[in-house]
């Protein structure tokens, strides 16, 4: 999917589809679009427990996005199963954060799907509705 129309398109009750688009400045995708629906719908949970409005920082990405900002060559981001997260309460208190996102994914998706890491340096949380890989990860100092 591309293109303009699909900017506001809504998924959900409180995101749309421009907020899950590839964020390349120079990619050959142009802010393609792909997105799991699963996550929106995780997404929608974490809001309600936040209580306040979510800010999408990086969504899908590209190949060749996902190349330029470091990603992991499977990364969940690829496949439109992954968001990072942030929000002026989530930096507050992103720790905590981050534990309470790992119990909801677990709770929503189980013990097979869903990793949360977060990063305190850059003051986000990854979440994602890919295989599992971890309980909770802290970003590598
Ligand atoms: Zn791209
Ligand atoms: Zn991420």
């Amino acid at each position: 999917m591309r293109g303009d129309a699909l900017e506001k398109l809504p998924l959900s009750d409180h995101f749309r589809a421009g907020e899950f688009r590839c964020q390349g400045g120079s990619c050959s995708c142009h802010g393609a679009i792909s997105v799991d629906q699963r996550l929106v719908d995780l997404l929608e949970e974490l809001r309600a427990e936040l209580g306040s409005p979510i800010v999408i920082t990086s969504a899908f990405r590209c190949d060749d996005h996902n190349e330029t900002v470091g990603g992991h060559p499977k990364s969940f981001h690829r496949t439109g199963q992954a968001a990072d997260l942030t929000s002026f309460r989530i930096r507050s208190d992103l720790e905590n954060w981050a534990i309470i996102f790992a119990k909801i994914v677990e709770g929503r998706l189980g013990q097979e799907r869903g990793n949360v890491i977060w990063y305190p340096k850059r003051n986000f949380i990854h979440v994602d509705v890919g295989r599992r890989i971890s309980e909770l990860l802290r970003e590598k100092s």
